[in-house]
């Protein structure tokens, strides 16, 4: 059969700077190996990662009989309307990915198949099958994540494609573990148990890419990298010989003690992204069991700090509106950590509920704080859909925006750019800094807040009329695939977890 897979990497075309440069390096890694797998099957498959510069639209003409799309939240609509169009065409379609996981009752509606975890033998049975489900689309899940994946050598050519597109930085997607020990009630691998891939075949792979791509930056998808420390490094040491690769990878806090670090340097990562998420919480994977409030903020700035020394480049991921948060302290601590620790980028996340992601989700629905934004808006920046506990909208995005605007000033990015050595770092940060539209965006929404009363009534819960100012940007972004959206596709039931909880079936 004639396959194509399309990664959605961002949901409608893209013109800044920093797209261009990193778009194909965030390339998600199982698209890459359900290709292979489908290779392996013996179909003709077509792969495309669409990073905002690609013809969407011209690939239908090429044709296909089954379609497998896979991408975030904030992608759904934009997957949603490629499905109709191809569904049209008489392709079957299937959506993997995380917003599959998250929302796949909404997914089902206009797919013919929808992924949970998803093995070899989950693509093979639908191949085998490849028959249209509609209204409702089947949703399969294998048991548990796979054990096995296909090589970096049956993915290559998938990985080459992207490589040719990105202009600058060159990443390659690797994973060597899935699942995590920590139980991070937001996260959607809090409930995934831990489970290392093959180190045989990590080596293997490692291998492969010192021969064929010398150079290029391994960028490690694990959700929490080096949680078995010894026997990563330990591969890594052996297969790849001291300059010949770079990495990058999420890794905890608590993961990254000097000696640690003092072997991470010598492996050559050069990037590392920790959570630490909140002054007042999820203090474990922080190494600050016992801090909380300005304490933490002094103990966590002096281990940054020390990362710096060994890992040119260092972001540090917060949430904000965290139930745990209140008043102004939250984000006063947090601008306060950024002067301390000036070479550290840093990145905001509002709470976000991402349908059935993490268990908390279900407490949030059953007290009726989820608000029914658009999933294009779902991307943890550019709408927050639980009504904060300890805020009002119009102080919350007061002090996000204070925040923010403090984070990426002139005289921070400035300071940032002296405090960074190493001159892609430097490139990076202040390319980022300066494409953010985060300030403008969140004073815009502020002043319709104060002006606009369907917003007002919309941000209340008051009403699930979704207010001009949302449809209007969703027509801009999904550009011509706008006209292709299928009728009912803005709007999802952000309570479908909590009506499909076993408590809610029973009592019907
Ligand atoms: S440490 Fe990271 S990957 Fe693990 S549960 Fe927490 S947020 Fe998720």
């Amino acid at each position: 059969m004639r396959v194509t897979i399309i990664d959605l990497v961002i949901e409608g075309p893209a013109t800044d700077l920093f797209s261009r440069a990193m778009n194909a390096n965030f390339a998600s890694i199982m698209p890459q190996m359900a290709a292979a797998w489908c290779e392996e099957l013996g179909h003709d498959v077509h792969y495309e990662c669409y990073t905002g510069f690609e013809d969407l639209t011209g690939m239908l003409n090429e044709g296909a009989d089954v379609v497998f799309l896979s991408g975030f939240t904030r992608s759904a609509l934009t997957a949603y309307a490629i499905s109709n169009l191809y569904r049209k065409r008489g392709a079957v379609t299937v959506l993997g990915g995380p917003h599959a996981r998250c929302y796949p009752e909404d997914a089902a509606k206009y797919f013919d198949y929808v992924l949970g975890f998803t093995d070899r033998t989950v693509i093979e049975n639908i191949l085998k099958e490849c028959a249209p489900h509609r209204p409702e689309g089947l949703i399969i899940s294998a048991a548990k994540q796979p054990t096995t994946l296909p090589s970096l050598q049956s993915r290559w050519r998938f990985v080459a494609a992207n490589l040719a597109k990105a202009p600058l930085m060159k990443v390659v997607p690797m994973i060597a573990s899935t699942g995590c020990p920590y139980t991070c009630a937001f996260c959607i691998d809090s409930t995934v148990d831990y489970q290392p891939l093959g180190f045989a075949q990590m080596e293997d792979d490692l291998r492969f890419l010192v021969k064929n791509a010398p150079g290029v930056k391994v960028g490690w998808h694990d959700p929490n990298f080096g949680v078995r420390f010894d026997d990563y490094l330990s591969a890594i040491e052996r297969a790849v010989p001291q300059g010949k690769l770079y990495h990058i990878a999420e890794s905890s806090l608590a993961l990254l003690s000097e000696p640690n670090l003092k072997r991470l340097n010598k492996a050559g990562f050069e990037a590392i992204l920790p959570g630490v998420e909140s002054w007042y919480d999820f203090g474990n994977k922080s190494k600050a069991k016992a801090a909380n409030g300005e304490a933490k903020v002094k103990q966590v700035a002096e281990h940054v700090n020390m990362i710096l020394r060994y890992i040119p480049f260092v972001q540090t991921n917060f949430v904000l509106g965290l139930d745990s948060d209140e008043g102004a302290e939250p984000f006063e601590l947090t601008k306060k950590f950024i002067d301390l620790v000036p070479g550290a980028y840093p990145a905001f996340s509002m709470f976000t509920s991402y349908g059935r992601a993490a268990p908390m989700n279900l407490g949030l629905q059953k007290a009726g704080r989820v608000l029914p934004f658009p999933f294009l808006f779902l991307d943890s920046t550019r709408s927050m859909n639980v009504r904060p506990l300890n805020y009002t909208w119009d102080d919350f995005y007061e002090k996000n925006t204070d925040l923010v605007r403090h984070a990426w000033s002139g005289s921070r990015v400035w300071k940032r750019f002296l405090a960074n050595k190493h001159l892609t770092t430097r490139f990076l940060n202040v390319i980022r800094a300066a494409s953010s539209t985060r300030v403008k965006q969140q004073k815009e929404l502020r002043e319709l807040l104060k002006t606009d009363l369907s917003m007002k009534r919309y941000y209340a819960g008051e009403s699930t009329v979704l207010p001009e100012f949302y449809r209007a940007k969703i027509e801009k972004s999904l550009g011509p695939l706008y006209a292709a959206l299928p009728e009912g596709a803005i709007e999802h039931d952000p309570y479908a977890y909590l009506r499909s909880s076993p408590e809610a079936v029973a009592a019907e």
